[in-house]
C-alpha cells in the first residue's frame, strides 16, 4: 500500500513511453522494520510504502537510475507526480530556479519584522543581545503604517504579515496593540480585501491571558515561544532579570491559550545542548500529557548557538548535533507531537532565510530598515532609513547583496540534496561575510534522511 504522508498540489502528466531519470533530490529510505519512505525535497512529498508487494515493486523500480513512464503502474505514476523521478531531459537546476521564481520572487505577501524593543525581561545565559533601553516610539509605528500603504499601492501585494521581535516584544504590548488597531483600520478603510496576520517571537512570560486575549482579537495569531525544556534546566538558562524563575508562568500562559477556542499556532522552540538534551524526553512527555490533542502546538528544536556571550554553556559540534537532531525527532514522534523540523522544514523553500527575500523588511527603533535579524549594527545590514511619510532611499548596493546572490553558481549547492529547501540562501549573512556557506552537504543529507526515517 502507498500512503501519501504529505499532500501537495502537483498534477499528473501522462506521457507514455517517456524516459524518466531519478531526481537529484529524491530520498529512498529503508526503515528498520523493512518499510520504505520516499521523500522529495523538490516537491516536499513524503510517501510511505508499507505492504510487502509494494515494497518489492518499489525496490525493483528504484534499482535503475532511468526507467520508462508507464501510466498503468501506480507506483511509477506516483513517483513521477511527486518528482521522485523526472523527465530524463529535464534540467533540475532550472527546476530549482523555477521554484525560486514562483515562491520567493513572485511572493505577494508584504512581510515585515518590527524590532519593538532591545530590552528583555529575561537574562538567558547564552544570549548575545545588549539589552539596551531602546524602544520603538509612536512616530516610528506611524511611519511603518505609511510604509505599508506605499508598498501596497506600488507593489501589488495581496497580504501583510507582521512579526514582532526584540529583546522581548511583549514588554511593548500596549504599543503593539495600538499599532495593530491602526493597521487594521487603515487596511479596512483603504485596501478592501487585503488582510494581515501577525505573530511574534517571545519568551512567553508576559503572554498572560489579558495580553493574549487582546492580541488574538487583532489577528496576532502565531507565536514562537522558547522553552529550555523542564523547569530545572530552563530556570537556570533563562532566568528573569532579577534571577527569578520564569518556567511555570510561561507554561501557565500556554495552558490558558490552549483552553480557548481561538485560532492560533504555537511553535514551542526548545533550545538544547548536551546538558539540556537529557531532560528532553521528560519535557516532550510533559507536553504530550498536557497538550497532545491540541493541534495548535508544534515542536521545533535547535541547538544552543554561540552568540558571543562568554557564559554560553558548552555547545555541540556538527556531528553531535546531527545525532541528537535525529534522536529528538524520534522522541517527539513517540510522544505523538507535531514536529516542525520534520514537517515544515522539509518543504520546498522552507529554509530560505527571510533576509534574502525581496518582500521582507526589518525595522528598528532608529527607523533603520534592515534584512538580517542577527547583526543590527552592521553597516551591510542597513538598506535605508524610514522617513515619516513611509518612503526611504534604498541603498541598492546593500539590498542587492542580500537578495540577489546566485546559488546556481555554487558547485557545492548544486550537489546538495537540500538545495530546493534553502536555494543556497540559508544564511546570506555568512555568504556576505565569508564568500560562501560552510555547510557539510553529507551531514545535511544524513540529517534530513535520519529525521524523516525516525519521524514517519
Ligand atoms: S550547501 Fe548549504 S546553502 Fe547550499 S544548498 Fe546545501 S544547505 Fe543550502
Ligand atoms: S542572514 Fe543568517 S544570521 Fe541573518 S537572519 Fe538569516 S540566517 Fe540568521
Amino acid at each position: 500500500m502507498i500512503t501519501s504522508v504529505q499532500e501537495d498540489t502537483i498534477s499528473i502528466v501522462s506521457i507514455i513511453g517517456t524516459k524518466l531519470k531519478k531526481s537529484k533530490y529524491a530520498f529512498f529510505i529503508e526503515k528498520d522494520n523493512g518499510e520504505y519512505i520516499v521523500y522529495s525535497s523538490l516537491s516536499g512529498a513524503v510517501i510511505l510504502f508499507s505492504e510487502e508487494s509494494y515494497i518489492n515493486r518499489l525496490k525493483n523500480i528504484i534499482k535503475d537510475d532511468e526507467i520508462f513512464y508507464d501510466e498503468n503502474d501506480d507506483i511509477i505514476v506516483t513517483l513521477k507526480a511527486k518528482k521522485l523521478f523526472v523527465d530524463s531531459t529535464a534540467d533540475e537546476d532550472l527546476m530549482v530556479r523555477t521554484l525560486y521564481e514562483e515562491n520567493i520572487v513572485r511572493n505577494n505577501v508584504l512581510d515585515l519584522m518590527l524590532v519593538v524593543t532591545k530590552q528583555c525581561n529575561l537574562r538567558c545565559t547564552y544570549c548575545g543581545q545588549s539589552h539596551e533601553n531602546k524602544r520603538m516610539e509612536a512616530d516610528t509605528y506611524d511611519s511603518i503604517i505609511n510604509f505599508i500603504q506605499n508598498q501596497l499601492k506600488t507593489h501589488g501585494y495581496r497580504k501583510v504579515q507582521i512579526t514582532f521581535f526584540g529583546g522581548e516584544p511583549l514588554m511593548e504590548c500596549k504599543n503593539i496593540i495600538l499599532f495593530l488597531t491602526n493597521l487594521k483600520e487603515m487596511l479596512l478603510s483603504e485596501f478592501d480585501g487585503i488582510e494581515y496576520t501577525a505573530g511574534m517571537s517571545t519568551n512567553g512570560y508576559l503572554l498572560t491571558p489579558k495580553n493574549f486575549d487582546a492580541l488574538v482579537s487583532l489577528n496576532c495569531n502565531f507565536y514562537q515561544i522558547s522553552v529550555d525544556v523542564m523547569d530545572y534546566t530552563h530556570d537556570n538558562t533563562r532566568p528573569l532579570v532579577n534571577g527569578g524563575r520564569s518556567w511555570q508562568q510561561i507554561i501557565d500562559n500556554i495552558k490558558y491559550m490552549t483552553s480557548t477556542n481561538e485560532k492560533f499556532s504555537i511553535t514551542l522552540r526548545t533550545n538544547f545542548n548536551i546538558d539540556v538534551a537529557e531532560s528532553l524526553i521528560e519535557f516532550y512527555k510533559y507536553v504530550s500529557e498536557h497538550f497532545k490533542s491540541d493541534k495548535r502546538i508544534n515542536i521545533y528544536y535547535e541547538t544552543i548557538k554561540d552568540q558571543g556571550n562568554e557564559n554560553t554553556p558548552i555547545i555541540l559540534n556538527e556531528t553531535e548535533e546531527l545525532v541528537l537532531d535525529i534522536d529528538i525527532a524520534k522522541i517527539i514522534k513517540d510522544n505523538e507531537l507535531s514536529c516542525s523540523n520534520a514537517v515544515n522544514r522539509n518543504m520546498p523553500c522552507s529554509r530560505v532565510c527571510y533576509a534574502s527575500k525581496p518582500n521582507y523588511f526589518i525595522f528598528d527603533e532608529e527607523k533603520k530598515i534592515m534584512k538580517c535579524s542577527f547583526e543590527f549594527d552592521s553597516e551591510n545590514n542597513c538598506i535605508g532609513l524610514l522617513k515619516s511619510d513611509g518612503t526611504f532611499n534604498i541603498n541598492e548596493g546593500n539590498y542587492s547583496k542580500w537578495v540577489y546572490s546566485d546559488y546556481l553558481s555554487s558547485e557545492k549547492c548544486k550537489n546538495c540534496k537540500a538545495l530546493p529547501l534553502c536555494l543556497g540562501k540559508r544564511c546570506p549573512r555568512t555568504i556576505i561575510n565569508t564568500g560562501s556557506m560552510d555547510c557539510n552537504i553529507d551531514i545535511i543529507s544524513n540529517e534530513i534522511e535520519g529525521i524523516i526515517k525516525n519521524y514517519y
